[in-house]
């Protein structure tokens, strides 16, 4: 017998993770990117953490060494942009939200590990401000927020997965209070407590830039987000299972909390600074009892300032992303939508069609304030509007809108709650169709333009003005 000499085979090609496929991976590609910052060591947790970050908020991510005095580092900011979420997917701007789309409709199963680095330190003993640097954020926040958690809840019978984030108050050593809004978790949470029985629950702190934004999907109850954050990084994510209970979580995380949400209980929680830049009302909510918590040696916390960038996008995107699949299924026409910021990425939607009828802006627009019920004002323009700027879209609703004739109100609907102009979250919706009538003579609405300009390289073509400039005019 002899040995085959080995021709190496076509070496197996493993694709190379997203940027964004790990936490640390993505801040050290922000460092080397110009685009991370660390704090001065030992600002201050109430506050003081908080303010730099939103100072920072769309220019640097952030860490702060020992924040009021603990040995945890805190970090912030990990995608304040819009364009940071396409760099951490790996995929040109234009392509973000059909990239997440097509993750939500693909997703990868997860990869079960043993030993993972979020449970090299186990503490059973649970002081959650003693372990871990819990910042305030606002103020009027009632104290110290886990803002960047990702709750993990496990059908017990089923094993399907839900993750969300949740604002979570420190209420105790070991007890959190958690808003729970009408959606899965609360949904996987109701079916246990009206059997009696507590759910068992991981909130998981310090996770790779896309699994949190597979976090934030807007896919049926029973879809685990983790496998969408498995799609978008192109291979199984590594997930682990929890000490005290069957819940996966994801293998790298720096932090897990395990523990409970407890059945019949029901504590104060509130207020807290959101999305809308206004506080949510303190009110008797969810109580989470922590067991357990468990990371990695040396951890990083993250937090997500109520309110900011971060905050904003991580909630807008996989919005637009789901709208934009939703309306196409409806209405082909539709090219593009966008959230904008002005709106708190949640209530101003714009959206661009092709049009192909009269009339068809309008019931775009019925179509959109139907998707979600956040969306509250839809602006409706044609393909030579840019979506993504807000400035185009009210050059288009400047130019091409008369409110008798485009205008469309619906009284009496169900928006946000958050939004402080409703009546306990019933309020108006509001359309605005800004796009060219079709049978408008062709040079009524032809946009400006000078021929060549968009081509011209400008660099090539010009030079500073030197001190003389005006005597050399004329040498
Ligand atoms: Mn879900």
């Amino acid at each position: 017998m002899t040995l085959q000499t080995c021709s190496s085979p076509a070496a197996e090609t493993v694709p190379a993770l997203p940027v964004g496929a790990t936490l640390r991976g993505w801040l050290d590609h922000l460092r080397r990117t110009g685009r991370l910052t660390l704090g001065s060591p030992g600002m201050d947790l109430v506050h003081g953490v908080a303010g730099l970050a939103n100072r920072l908020d769309g220019t640097s991510a952030t860490v702060f060494p020992h924040p009021g005095g603990h040995s945890v580092p805190v970090v912030s900011g990990l995608l304040s942009r819009r364009a940071w979420m396409a760099e951490a997917m790996g995929v040109p701007q234009p392509e973000l939200l059909r990239h997440f789309e097509q993750a939500c409709l693909e997703p990868v199963p997860s990869r079960e590990v043993a030993g993972p680095p979020c449970q090299q330190v186990m503490h059973r003993d649970v002081d959650l401000t003693r372990l871990l640097p819990i910042p305030t954020h606002n103020e009027h926040d009632h104290g110290a927020y886990i803002t960047a958690g990702l709750l993990i809840t496990r059908h017990p019978d089923t094993g399907v997965q839900n993750v969300a984030i949740h604002r979570l108050q420190v209420s105790g050593p070991d007890r959190l209070g958690a808003l729970l809004l009408p959606r899965h978790t609360l949904a996987f949470f109701q079916e246990q407590e009206a059997a009696g029985r507590d759910l068992d629950v991981a909130v998981v702190i310090g996770v790779d830039p896309l699994t949190l934004m597979a976090s934030q999907a807007i896919v049926p109850i029973g879809h685990d987000e983790l496998e969408i954050s498995g799609a978008l990084r192109g291979s199984a994510l590594p997930v682990a299972r929890c000490l005290t209970s069957e819940v996966r979580v994801p293998a790298d995380a720096e932090i897990v909390l395990e523990g409970r949400l407890l059945r019949n209980v029901r504590e104060p929680e509130g207020p807290f600074g959101e999305f809308p830049q206004y506080y949510g009302e303190r009110a008797l909510r969810h109580v989470i009892q922590v067991s357990a918590v468990t990371h990695r040696d040396l951890p990083l916390f993250h937090t997500i300032v109520g309110g900011s960038m971060e905050h904003l996008l991580l909630g807008g995107i996989p919005r637009e992303a789901s709208f934009l699949s939703h309306l196409r299924r409806t209405f082909p026409s539709v090219r593009d939508v966008h959230l904008s910021r002005g709106g708190t990425c949640r209530y101003h939607l714009a959206v661009q069609i092709d049009k192909r009828s009269e009339g068809e802006a309008k019931n775009v627009i019925l179509g959109a304030l139907a998707v979600h019920y956040d969306v509250k004002h839809v602006t409706v323009v044609d393909t030579d509007v840019d979506v993504h700027d807000p400035t185009e879209v009210e050059w288009a609703v400047a130019t091409r809108f008369q409110a008798d004739r485009d205008l469309v109100v619906v009284a009496g609907t169900q928006g946000s709650k958050l939004d402080p102009s409703t009546e306990d979250g019933v309020g108006a919706k509001m359309g605005l169709d800004a796009t060219v009538p079709l049978s408008a003579p062709e040079m009524t609405f032809t946009r400006i333009r000078v021929p060549g300009e968009l081509e011209l390289d400008v660099q090539s073509l010009t030079e500073p003005a030197p001190p003389d400039w005006l005597e050399g005019l004329t040498r």
